[in-house]
């Protein structure tokens, strides 16, 4: 299996309820089977229905891989057993020697991936502030090979202009990543704006739930996807059809889920701008944010997450967050309950000391899709102890 299906002129909510997920010949059953069997009847030698064994492909899977790739209006698509697996399969099409150019703000994992795993194998890399293309432009490394990058980005909510980094990436033949975990397809099609494959922690927004965790990779270059299916099948890190049926469960709403998640980050944006316990807010739509220009131009709108420094710094933003009750103090984003944490001492701590570091009072909200109005109330009584 592999290729993907016809495009079809479905819209964006269309396909992630349908697309990939039609009634199954068999049975009928509207909902695609999870097809927890291993191995497949073959009706003489290498004569089969397309599936052999499940490591190489499955129904399931092969439903949740067809859905997202038609979400990101891909080519071709691949699910695997969480983000990471997803990334490392990526790396693995780069040789020896070539460079990995990442954003200076990356995602932890990707940075330890990349650093401590990739990179004692003979796989260099340069951090560097991929908002500043006209620099980049004069400082590229020549043995870069692949541009790695996230946008928004995780927890500044900093935004990358894809397209102007695209251009210059493949004017000296490097491939561009882009991680769309925060935005979703849903809010920001990177293929679209010249990006050679996207990733996704598909553990995020994509199930949207906080029950599983999984991994995607989209793209449309024929021979490159072939060369991640061939990586995915030999290294082997896959989905189990369980969290290929919870991922596709939850795409369905996705579009759904995304509105709300931005008309509720709106609301308590509203809020924060204005509270005297709160310094500095982060939020792509905020027209003094520094990602708005890019935001604005290659996004639906500005997702969920928002981030705010207290202007009594570490001790209170150590404090606040533990001082909600609908926001759960808790690491991970992107899932229907609202959390909250502090970056510089939770998902950041190993940041520390690196230029990766965090400021000591930031606050990081994933906003869910509760209500708008228990939401405010909740973070406003928190915030109030403060003034
Ligand atoms: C969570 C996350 C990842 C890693 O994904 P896992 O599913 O946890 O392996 C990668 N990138 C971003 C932006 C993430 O938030």
């Amino acid at each position: 299996m592999g290729e993907q299906e016809q495009q079809t002129g479905w819209g964006f909510e269309t396909r992630a309820i349908h697309t990939g997920q039609a009634p199954d010949p068999a049975s009928g059953a509207v909902v695609p089977p999870i097809t927890l069997s291993t191995t497949f009847a073959q009706e003489g030698v290498g004569v089969h229905k397309g599936y052999e064994y499940s490591r190489s492909a499955n129904p399931t899977r092969a439903a949740l891989e067809t859905c997202l790739a038609s979400l990101e209006q891909a080519a071709h698509g691949l699910a695997f057993a969480s983000g990471l697996a997803a990334e490392d399969n990526i790396i693995r099409v780069l040789h020896q020697g070539d460079r990995v150019l990442l954003g200076n703000d990356a995602y932890g994992g990707t940075f330890r991936l990349i650093s401590k795993v990739w990179s004692p194998l003979g796989f260099p890399w340069s951090a560097v502030d991929l908002t500043d293309v006209d620099a980049l432009a004069v400082n590229w490394p020549p043995d870069t090979r692949m541009v790695w990058l996230e946008t928004p980005t995780n927890p500044l909510l900093t935004c990358v202009d894809i397209e102007r980094i695209a251009e210059l990436a493949h004017l000296h033949g490097a491939l561009v990543v882009v991680d769309n975990t925060f935005a979703t397809p849903y809010l920001q099609q990177p293929l679209r704006f010249g990006a050679d494959i996207v990733v996704h922690s598909a553990t995020k927004y994509l199930g949207g739930h906080s029950d599983v965790v999984g991994g995607f990779v989209a793209l449309d270059d024929l021979e490159l996807a072939q060369r991640l299916r061939f990586t995915q099948n030999a290294a082997g890190a896959v989905p189990a059809p369980f969290d290929c049926y919870l991922l596709l469960r939850g795409v369905k709403t996705l579009a759904l889920r995304m509105d709300r998640h931005c008309a509720n980050a709106r609301a308590i944006v509203d809020l924060l701008v204005g509270h005297r316990a709160v310094d500095r807010v982060f939020y792509p739509q905020l027209p003094d944010h520094p990602g708005h220009r890019a935001a604005a131009r290659q996004m639906r709108d500005f997702g969920g997450m928002v981030s705010f420094t207290m202007r009594a710094g570490e001790a209170a933003a150590l404090d606040v967050v533990t001082r909600t009750e609908l926001f759960t103090l808790a690491e991970s984003l992107g899932a229907v309950e609202s959390l909250i944490e502090h970056p510089g001492r939770m998902t950041h701590a190993s940041a520390a000391g690196s230029p990766l570091q965090v400021p000591a009072a930031l606050v990081r909200l994933s906003v869910g899709i509760e209500s708008s109005a228990d939401l405010v109330a909740d973070l406003a009584q928190a915030l109030d102890r403060f003034v």
